[in-house]
């Protein structure tokens, strides 16, 4: 591999550099975990690589908590989600995605700026925000901030929203609702082996229920399944105003089918399309056990 890399040590630094670099070939570099695979695999000639580690802004790698939820730099690693008590707390789902994300030593490095970035369908943090209905924020060359809901960010296999002038910023994830009394958080992987695998199928889902035992808000997304990670919407809004815990067998089986309708599987190396449907399908079932 041959290629530039260009260390920025601030965001206006950065800013500076995609600007240089507007007519060339770049790409950035946040823990490299994909990047340098995908140059291994297919390299390119007269790339220049904008590493990303060593910018220093706390609003770049650092998180945020206010009333309105928690805003997480994009260069926030997945080891610093998992050792987070209060995501672990708030937002279990998305400790899990990182929790189950490759090994120790990919965790240290990996960023869920690159995890969404990268866009792949069985990315696991981006299944997690997906459910979360987190806001991805951009930053341009020219300083301006630009933010769009998670669903609007994945356009396409490997391709995003995010123009050339552009940076992923922070993400921001909104607070539980005030009326929240129990959450029912997760994110359920199914790979072939445990660590260091991509997910064959993964659910990700936070159900919020109130006093009464009634959902108030749910989100539920799908990796692995589709061109990019879905948000199982119709399957969402069929929960609201039900009780959690009194979810009959046929109303489980429809909540499932609608989950399923956002599914369209491919048959690859790991797993077959009806595989990937029928795991689906009883994963979604499971969650209220
Ligand atoms: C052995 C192995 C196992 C893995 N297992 C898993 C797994 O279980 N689950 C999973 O989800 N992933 C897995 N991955 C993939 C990868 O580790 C994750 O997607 C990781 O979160 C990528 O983060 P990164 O910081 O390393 O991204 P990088 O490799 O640095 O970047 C990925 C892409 O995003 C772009 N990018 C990065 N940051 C920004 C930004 N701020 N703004 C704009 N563009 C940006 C880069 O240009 C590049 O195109 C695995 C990878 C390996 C090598």
């Amino acid at each position: 591999m041959n290629f530039e890399i260009i260390n920025p040590g601030t965001t206006k630094e950065l800013l500076g550099a995609v600007n240089k670099l507007q007519k060339e070939k770049f790409r950035f570099g946040a823990g490299c975990t994909d990047l340098l695979m995908e140059l291994k695999k297919k390299p390119e000639d007269g790339l220049t690589i904008i590493n990303l580690s060593q910018v220093k802004d706390s609003s770049f790698s650092g998180i945020k908590k206010s009333a309105k939820g928690m805003r997480l730099g994009a260069m926030f690693t997945a080891h610093k989600i998992v050792v987070n008590e209060e995501i672990k707390n708030a937002f279990n789902v998305l400790h899990e995605s990182a929790h189950n994300l490759a090994s120790t030593q990919i965790r240290q490095v990996a960023t869920v700026g690159g995890n969404l970035c990268t866009a792949s369908p069985s990315g696991d943090i981006a299944c997690a925000l997906v459910a979360l209905d987190a806001t991805c924020e951009m930053l341009s060359t020219t300083g301006k901030r630009r933010e769009i809901n998670i669903k609007e960010f994945f356009i396409g296999v490997r391709t995003t929203a995010i123009g050339k002038n552009e940076v992923l910023y922070g993400i921001a994830v909104p607070a539980n609702e005030k009326k929240t009394k129990t959450i029912h958080s997760n994110f359920i992987k199914i790979g072939t082996r445990r660590s260091m695998e991509c997910s064959v199928v993964s659910l990700a889902y936070h159900i919020q229920v109130n006093e009464e035992g009634v959902i108030i808000k749910a989100g539920v997304s799908i990796g692995a399944s589709a061109p990019t990670v879905r948000f199982a919407e119709e399957a969402c809004d069929f929960l609201i105003g039900k009780k959690f815990k009194a979810i009959s067998q046929k109303e489980k089986e429809e909540f499932a089918e609608k989950v399923l309708s956002y599914a369209s599987p491919i048959t690859d190396i790991r797993a077959t399309s009806w595989y990937r449907k029928e795991v689906l399908f009883n994963i979604s079932k499971s969650i209220f056990e």
